[in-house]
């Protein structure tokens, strides 16, 4: 049995209630049990973390980094373990997972360095004798609700530019995947991290998530999930005192591929954005948009390369795809096909959920493929979470444009071609927070803004990069007269 870590100190829920934690590639396998706190529970969290935010705030921020740098190299040290634990934990295969542990470890020395520069502004002032600057302050207690997808990756880009600014932190990982993101919080104590300056917390979203978005001692949310459920803290936020809120929620990604695209190249990348991380990335391609001169060859040269993918446990050497997270997922998921089927759109390959031999113990769904899309079907509008890809022709630049901007999401979207020209249309025109020009519209680096655009973002402040720091600081102007 897990405990929560709450002012430093390990605890479990005043109800007594647990929740299971179950491998998706062998659901025998029971990995952890964690406490269900109650949202009492969580109130006493947020009372230990507004009193040791005081603290930290004081601590100066290049001894705030040496913290953040030390959990890297923790996190570095434990590396392999971590990765193995989040491929049993969330099903992704080992390589990504690898690739998830390896962006914690930037993302932790970025904002580790970042100690040395949180800076302000200094202005000439119109009045003589007069010294004009901005400072940054930490904002106080943050709540941080993060979804299973990338269950250690989000809740440290979240986290560290929260704690290096200054801020305390609640975090609440999603309930799919809790044992990572303690391991995450056990490194960050590992690394010095003052008792109640992070509390990790479990429990059900809408029990203790309601707490941390309600009470009124939290000033900033950062929460990354479906959009019905941001819709919600939206709300629930504006109804109570105002705090900062920052939402980051679906997509329903396009690759589009013109006539002049690399060919080979742009299905291995379409591949790789649509059935990689079996298609649960907020980025994933879940539409491709084909130029009609190459279509008959791009379908064809596709669904060769879809039927070579290995679905399997992702701790097996070979495997290319692992299950999806959940029973209910892989529901939503199967019940999606047979939405696509029902409204005309027509699969050409796979579709089926995977029982033969261990498969039977996960939750497998082969990799899908449908023709025939169009823009009106649920299947071309509604976010999918899984390895289901829908293709649509197109008949030139402008026609594949409109399709790809058809959709109320916005979060990242990709070209494939060789003309400069075109490259640079599309990413001026194209509706979407992250563009890529022959690459897979997932795959991120840590350092640069991240953030959607349309109904896949709420909030004007992007994450990770630089930017973090504007949604975790408030500017104070100081006029100094001497
Ligand atoms: P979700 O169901 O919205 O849950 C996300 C988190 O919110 C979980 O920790 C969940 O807790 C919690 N939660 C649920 N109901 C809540 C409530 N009423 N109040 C407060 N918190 C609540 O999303 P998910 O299924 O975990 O993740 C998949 C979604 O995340 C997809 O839509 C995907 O596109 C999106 N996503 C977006 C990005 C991005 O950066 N734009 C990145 C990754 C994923 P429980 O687990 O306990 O229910």
């Amino acid at each position: 049995m897990y405990s929560c870590i709450i002012g430093g100190e390990k605890v479990i829920s005043s109800s007594g209630s647990t929740f299971r934690d179950v491998n998706p590639a062998d659901t025998d396998e029971v990995l952890a049990e964690f406490p269900m706190l109650t949202r009492d529970d969580v109130a006493r969290a947020i009372d230990f973390a507004r009193e040791a935010q005081l603290r930290w705030a004081s601590t100066p921020a290049p001894e705030r980094g040496r913290i953040l740098l030390r959990a890297a190299q923790v996190v570095e040290n434990e590396a392999e373990e971590l990765a193995r634990t989040l491929t049993r934990e969330e099903g992704k295969t080992l390589s990504e997972s690898r690739a998830e542990v390896s962006r914690v470890i930037s993302i932790f020395r970025f904002y580790g360095v970042m100690g040395y520069r949180l800076k302000g502004d200094v202005a000439p002032s119109a009045e003589s004798n007069t010294h004009l600057f901005t400072i940054r302050e930490p904002l106080g207690v943050v709540s941080i609700i993060t979804p299973w997808n990338f269950p250690i990756a989000i809740p440290s880009w979240k986290m560290a530019p929260a704690l290096i600014c200054g801020n305390a932190v609640i975090f609440k990982p999603a309930s799919y995947t809790p044992l990572i993101g303690y391991r995450l919080a056990e490194a960050l104590h590992k690394a010095g991290l003052p008792p109640g300056v992070l509390n990790f917390v479990t429990g059900g979203g809408s029990s203790i998530g309601t707490e941390m978005i309600t009470n009124p001692q939290i000033s900033a949310i950062s929460f990354t999930g479906s959009l019905e459920v941001g819709e919600e803290i939206r709300r629930a936020a504006a109804a109570g005192r105002g705090a900062r809120v920052q939402l980051e929620l679906g997509g329903k990604n396009p690759a589009v591929v013109l006539d002049d695209a690399d060919l080979d190249k742009a299905v291995e990348m379409v591949v790789r954005g649509a059935f990689g991380l079996t298609g649960q990335a907020c980025t994933a391609t879940s539409r491709a948009i084909i130029h009609e001169k190459v279509y008959e060859e791009f379908v064809r040269k596709l669904v060769e390369r879809a039927r070579r993918i290995r679905v399997g446990n992702g701790l097996e050497e070979g495997v290319e795809m692992g299950p999806v997270v959940g029973e209910k997922e892989m529901d939503k998921i199967l019940s999606y096909i047979e939405t696509g089927k029902s409204e005309g759109a027509k699969l050409i390959y796979g579709g089926r959920r995977l029982k033969e031999g261990a498969l039977s113990k996960g939750y497998f769904i082969e990799p899908t493929i449908f023709t025939e899309v169009t823009p009106d079907m649920r299947i071309a509008q509604e976010e999918i979470f899984g390895p289901v890809l829908g293709l649509m022709r197109a008949s030139s630049f402008d026609d594949a444009l409109d399709l790809a901007n058809k959709t109320e999401y916005g979060l990242s979207a990709s070209v494939f071609t060789k003309s400069l020209q075109r490259a640079f249309d599309f990413a001026r025109m194209i509706e979407a927070g992250v563009v890529k020009v022959n690459k897979p519209t997932t795959g991120l680096e840590p350092h640069v803004p991240f953030g959607g655009f349309k109904k896949s973002s709420y909030g004007m402040i992007k994450e990770q990069g630089e930017a973090a720091l504007d949604f975790y600081t408030r500017i104070k102007t100081v006029y100094l007269s001497y």
